[in-house]
């Protein structure tokens, strides 16, 4: 029998695989997964569904699906400390088991189910759909988007095709043309979310993100599903492409699904393009504050760092890719300045500037890459005298 241990994340004691802490990767080294460095995410992912119950105000009849369940640790979680009615599900075996385990001791109201997800999601709907895979969440996305009638939540840890690193394993998982620059994370979570509205659109459905986040080795998105062709139609025109000019850092962006003129208009070399990719807002800033107070009253066992990554997100401009301004310091050989001096900087002459969750060395601002390189080299030359 799988030895198991006791381990508490925010309010909820669950039973989970012993991890043997020499293989080479210990989460998948027991029969049933189990990343205790996901719990960051999980916390958020609590304090999300607490103001999905909230805002609709009649929790009892928001189901959520945990698709791939594993110990369960996720949707028992959601079923115990933000009180939506959970469905649980694996096709193991070993893990079914041990979710029903989880399930007695904790001697919650939830189903669990022994499924093929894929077959469940099509055969059911539910108001939250969960997809937390271990790999591309792409083989699930489709299934998910017909289930799914309020909201879609997906995890990716295969950020190496969507941020450009695996190339064509990104091209063929997602139809879109990833990019590796500085800014990967965002265009990887851009593609994602690209992905999912072009598998909604087809049965007139489409999303907006409510909250992104890209944290270590993994992509996290929160999708409000609408309904509607029209609605369909009108979101298609916020999936575009990132062109990008390798020469010197220029960027735009070009809706729609056909690409546009790929010469830089700074410098005249030929860019390279990322998509098609979701250009919208990434966040929905009033549900961003209501997860900030949901972690802020709540038991979290990350809630500094969980309020932190959010309150980045509620503050992020809302403009497309982001400058590590640390990389275009060494670019113009300039000593380094403050991000605060920088953003004040491109504020006083009439830009917006933003940190970003995405990078602490980044900015996100409506300065081209021409403009930021005077500032940096004006500000640093200051900071010199
Ligand atoms: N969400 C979990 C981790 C899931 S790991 C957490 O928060 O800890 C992925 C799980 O998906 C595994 O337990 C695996 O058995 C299950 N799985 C993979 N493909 C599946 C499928 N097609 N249907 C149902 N379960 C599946």
């Amino acid at each position: 029998m799988m030895q198991t241990m006791l381990v508490v994340e925010g309010q909820t004691p669950i039973l989970v695989p012993q991890l043997d802490l020499k293989a080479s990767y210990p989460p998948s080294s027991a029969a049933v997964f189990y990343n205790p460095t996901m719990e960051f995410g999980r916390d958020i992912n609590v304090a999300c569904m607490q103001t999905q119950a909230d805002s609709l105000n009649k929790r009892s009849i928001i189901t959520y699906l945990d698709a791939l369940s594993a110990s369960g640790i996720r949707g028992l979680r959601i079923a115990n400390e933000a009180h939506l009615e959970v469905t649980l599900n694996d096709y193991n075996d070993t893990a079914y088991q041990l979710i029903k385990r989880n399930v007695k001791r904790l001697q919650l109201n939830v189903r669990v189910k022994h499924s093929d997800a894929n077959a469940l999601m099509s055969e059911e709907r539910f108001g939250v759909v969960d997809i937390d895979p271990f790999g591309s969440p792409a083989p699930f996305v489709d299934a998910a988007c017909r289930s799914a009638t309020k909201m879609l939540c997906v995890t990716a840890t295969d950020t190496a095709p969507l941020s450009g690193a695996h190339f064509n394993a990104g091209v063929r998982r997602y139809s879109a043309i990833p990019l590796n620059t500085e800014y990967h994370a965002e265009t990887g979570i851009r593609i994602l979310i690209g992905k999912i509205v072009r598998e909604l659109v087809k049965y007139d459905k489409s999303a907006v993100p409510v909250l992104a986040h890209a944290t270590e080795h993994y992509y996290r998105v929160y999708l409000r599903i609408e309904r509607g062709a029209r609605l369909a139609d009108a979101r298609l025109r916020s999936l575009g492409f990132v062109f990008h000019c390798l020469k010197c850092g220029h960027r735009y962006v070009t809706p729609g699904l056909a690409p546009g003129p790929r010469e830089c208009a700074l410098c005249s070399a030929e860019m390279v393009i990322a998509g098609p990719l979701w250009l919208g807002p990434l966040y929905d800033k009033s549900c961003c504050k209501r997860v900030l107070k949901n972690l802020e009253n709540g038991v979290f066992g990350t809630k500094k760092r969980a309020f932190k990554t959010v309150e980045l997100c509620l503050n992020e401009l809302d403009v497309v890719t982001f400058f590590d301004y640390h990389k275009l310091l060494k670019e113009l050989k300039c000593p380094p300045i403050p991000i605060e001096t920088l953003m004040s900087g491109l504020r006083n002459i009439g830009y917006q500037a933003s940190r970003t969750h995405f990078s602490g060395t980044s900015v996100k601002t409506d300065a081209n890459v021409a403009t930021l390189k005077d500032v940096l080299r004006d500000l640093s030359r200051a900071t010199k005298k």
